[in-house]
C-alpha cells in the first residue's frame, strides 16, 4: 500500500511516498530556514505563505507511483501552517477518491527508526521513547506499538529550543543546534581538552512542586529555565557575548552547555529505563542528530541491555516519510470523518 504523507507543521514544506509503512520510494523536503534567519526563529506568517508557494511543487515531485491514500499531519504544530498541508491533503484525497489519514507529528517522529528499515515496530516493543525536538522534549512509556503514556517532560524549554536559544545569545546563528553540535564536537576533540575546564552548568533539574502539576514524577521531567540563565548571567559578567573570543571563550561555554543538556536527558532516560523491562529505546526528533547525545544514549541503552533506535539523519528533522509510514500504522483513522479534520495546534503525543 502506497500512502503520500504531507507535512508542514512548522518551517518544512514535505511530501513523501511510502510502501507499507517503511519502504520511502520518495521524500521531498523544501526548508524555509533561509526564510527565517534574520528572525532568528520561525514566524508562522513567512511560514504559512512559504507553504503555499511551495506545496503544489513539493506534493507533485512526491508522486513517483500509484497513492492508495493520503497521510497528513493535523498538530502539533503552528495553526496557519498546519492548515495548509490540511486542506492540501483534503484536496488531493478528494480528487484521487482514496482515504484520508490524519497523524500526529510528534507520534510520527517515534516511527523515524522504522523508515527504510525491515524492523516491525511490534517487535521493538516494549519501548521507551523519547522525543526531542525544537518544540518537544517527552518521554513516553509504549507497552505496544501506537499505546502511549507519557511519564516525564520538560517543564518549560523544549531541548532544541535552549540550543537555539543560547545560539542567538552568542550570536551563532539560527538554528543553534547544529551549529553548538559542531563546535562542541571540535572542542571535545582538541588534544588539551580536559573535562575539569567545563563550566559547572545547573543539569536541568526539575522542581518537585512543578512537575506534581502534571502528574509527572519530578525524576522524569526537566527544566532548562535555570540552565539558561545561568548561562546569560556568566555571559553578562564576561562582558557581554561580543566579549567572547571565538576560538577560546565561545567553544568552552557552548560545550558546558551542551554538556548539561545532555547529562538531563541521559540522566532522565536511564531513570525511566529502570521503569519498565523494556526491549528498546526509541529516539525521536531534530535533537537526535547531535553526535555527542546520539554517543551518550547508546552508552545508557547498553548500560540497561536495551537497543537503541535511532532514524538515519536525514529522517531526524521534519519530514514526511514519517507521516506516511506512521499512517500506514494508523489507517483505523480514515475515512469521512477526516475530511472534516480541523487542524489540532496543541495535539498531545498519541491522540
Ligand atoms: P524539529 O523540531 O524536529 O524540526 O528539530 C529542530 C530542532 O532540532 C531545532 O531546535 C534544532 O536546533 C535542533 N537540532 C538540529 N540539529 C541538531 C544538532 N545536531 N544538535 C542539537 N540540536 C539540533
Ligand atoms: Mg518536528
Amino acid at each position: 500500500m502506497n500512502i503520500l504523507g504531507i507535512e508542514t507543521s512548522c518551517d518544512e514544506t514535505a511530501a513523501a511516498l511510502v510502501r507499507d509503512g517503511h519502504q520511502v520510494l520518495s521524500n521531498v523536503v523544501f526548508s524555509q530556514i533561509p526564510l527565517h534567519v534574520k528572525y532568528g526563529g520561525v514566524v508562522p506568517e513567512i511560514a504559512s505563505r512559504a507553504h503555499v508557494e511551495k506545496i503544489g511543487e513539493v506534493i507533485k515531485e512526491a508522486i513517483v507511483d500509484k497513492i492508495d491514500a493520503v497521510a497528513v499531519t493535523w498538530g502539533p504544530g503552528l495553526s496557519p501552517a498546519l492548515i495548509v498541508g490540511l486542506n492540501a491533503a483534503k484536496g488531493l484525497a478528494k480528487a484521487l477518491g482514496v482515504e484520508l489519514i490524519a497523524v500526529n507529528h510528534i507520534e510520527a517522529h517515534l516511527h523515524t527508526p522504522f523508515l527504510d528499515s525491515s524492523l516491525l515496530p511490534e517487535e521493538a516493543m516494549p519501548a521507551l521513547a523519547l522525543a526531542v525536538s525544537g518544540g518537544h522534549t517527552t518521554w513516553i512509556d509504549m507497552p505496544r506499538y501506537t499505546q502511549y503514556h507519557i511519564i516525564g517532560q520538560t517543564l518549560d524549554d523544549a531541548a532544541g529550543e535552549a540550543f537555539d536559544k543560547a545560539a542567538k545569545l552568542l550570536d551563532l546563528g539560527y538554528p543553534g543546534g547544529p551549529k553548538i553540535d559542531k563546535i562542541a564536537k571540535e572542542y571535545l576533540a582538541r588534544p588539551d581538552y580536559k573535562r575539569s575546564d567545563l563550566i559547572s552548568f545547573p543539569k536541568g533539574r526539575a522542581r518537585e512542586g512543578v512537575s506534581s502539576l502534571s502528574g509527572l514524577s519530578a525524576d522524569l521531567c526537566v527544566s532548562f529555565s535555570g540552565l539558561k540563565t545561568a548561562l546569560l548571567r556568566y555571559v553578562q559578567q564576561s562582558g557581554g557575548a561580543k566579549k567572547l573570543s571565538d576560538d577560546g571563550e565561545i567553544p568552552r561555554i557552548v560545550t558546558s552547555y551542551q554538556e548539561a543538556i545532555i547529562e538531563a536527558l541521559c540522566d532522565r532516560t536511564a531513570r525511566a529505563l529502570k521503569k519498565r523491562d523494556y526491549r528498546s529505546l526509541i529516539v525521536g526528533g531534530g535533537v537526535s542528530l547531535n553526535s555527542r547525545l546520539r554517543d551518550s544514549l547508546q552508552r545508557v541503552a547498553d548500560r540497561a541491555n536495551v537497543k537503541l533506535l535511532t532514524a538515519l539523519p536525514k529522517y531526524c528533522g521534519d519530514n514526511a516519510a514519517m507521516i506516511a509510514a506512521l499512517a500506514y500504522y494508523r489507517r483505523n483513522r480514515s475515512g469521512q470523518e477526516a475530511m472534516s479534520l480541523d487542524v489540532n495546534p496543541s495535539l498531545e503525543a498519541g491522540e
